[in-house]
């Protein structure tokens, strides 16, 4: 049997980044808590808790005096209720996540609207759509947009013709923007779905690319590597949003199972199979990835 890594594999230089000050914070500090998971991984949150690193849910139950942003960010909000509770940060959002807050934040101050292509319970959605100053809002499917606030937003937009404002007033400044970790080939499938159920009321669009380009080329790498094994294994937390992205590119061009752990692999899924292919999401430790190559060598 023939195990063959992918060539973009496991902690992106966002997470690894985030470790890494929060190693040097736990030197300095002893204790600190991070404001949920720094990153959607199980075993890595594991393994920072083991040297005083823990996240907590909420900002109630922060107990310590050094309190850690995740890799996914916050909205501004959170931030002030962080500064008025007199804690110290450290700061460990992606800067590639830091990039898309700006652009929000940029598009609402320009008088946009803006639409954010991703999951609306997500932590990095969640915070970028605090960036939006209330303009925002958040969804995977561009239907779902539709039977939202284009209706409400339609239906003000009559009763302001009907008091006689100027046209040029009622008009839609839009800005389409993305979750980090969302695919291109959805996000454009995304923008094109949006663009046709567009009202004609729209002056402007602008459609920023604020994907994440490391996300994009484990995408890449996967479905290459997809294409030339019998099996395909992604290693990463269930929870995690590159993770599963990883899992539904390679599933329809081979058999894909995603495992968080090593105990996880079934040996049933080796049955006939010589080569296996493994990719693992952004935010899967090294170790992971490494039981589970270890275990499928046992099998
Ligand atoms: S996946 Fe991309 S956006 Fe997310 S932490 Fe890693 S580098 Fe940053």
């Amino acid at each position: 049997m023939e195990i063959e890594k992918s060539r973009e594999i496991g902690l992106c230089f966002g997470v690894r980044r985030a470790i890494k000050l929060l190693k040097e914070a736990a030197d300095k500090y002893g204790k600190l808590e991070t404001l949920g998971p720094v990153a959607h991984n199980q075993q890595l949150v594991q393994e920072l808790a083991k040297l005083g690193i823990r996240p907590v849910d909420k900002l109630e139950q922060v107990k310590s005096k050094i309190l850690a942003i995740p890799t996914h960010g916050i909205s501004p909000s959170i931030l002030d209720k962080i500064e008025a509770c007199h804690v110290h940060t450290i700061d460990t959002t992606c800067p590639i996540v830091s990039q898309a807050q700006n652009t929000a934040k940029k598009l609402a101050e320009a008088g946009f609207d803006i639409i954010i292509f991703g999951e609306a319970e997500h932590s990095e959605v969640k915070g970028l759509l605090g960036w939006t100053k209330g303009k925002g809002i958040a969804a995977l499917e561009a239907k779902q947009i539709a039977v939202s606030s284009w209706l409400l937003r339609a239906k003000a937009l009559t009763l302001s013709e009907a008091k006689g404002r100027e046209r040029q007033n009622n008009l839609f400044r839009l800005g389409i923007i993305s979750q980090t970790t969302q695919s291109w080939p959805a996000l454009i499938e995304f923008s094109r779905q949006l663009m046709v159920a567009l009202p004609a009321k729209v002056e402007e669009l602008r459609i920023i690319n604020t994907l994440c380009q490391a996300t994009q080329r484990r995408r890449e790498a996967a479905i290459e590597l997809a294409k030339k094994i019998q099996l395909m294994i992604v290693v990463g937390g269930h929870n995690s949003a590159n993770t599963k992205h990883l899992a539904e590119a390679c599933s329809p061009i081979i058999e894909t199972h995603l495992v968080a752990r090593a105990r996880e692999v079934d040996s049933s899924w080796l049955v006939g199979k010589q080569r296996i292919g493994i990719t693992a999401g952004a935010s899967t430790p090294d170790e992971a990835i490494e039981e589970v190559v270890a275990k499928l060598k046992s099998l």
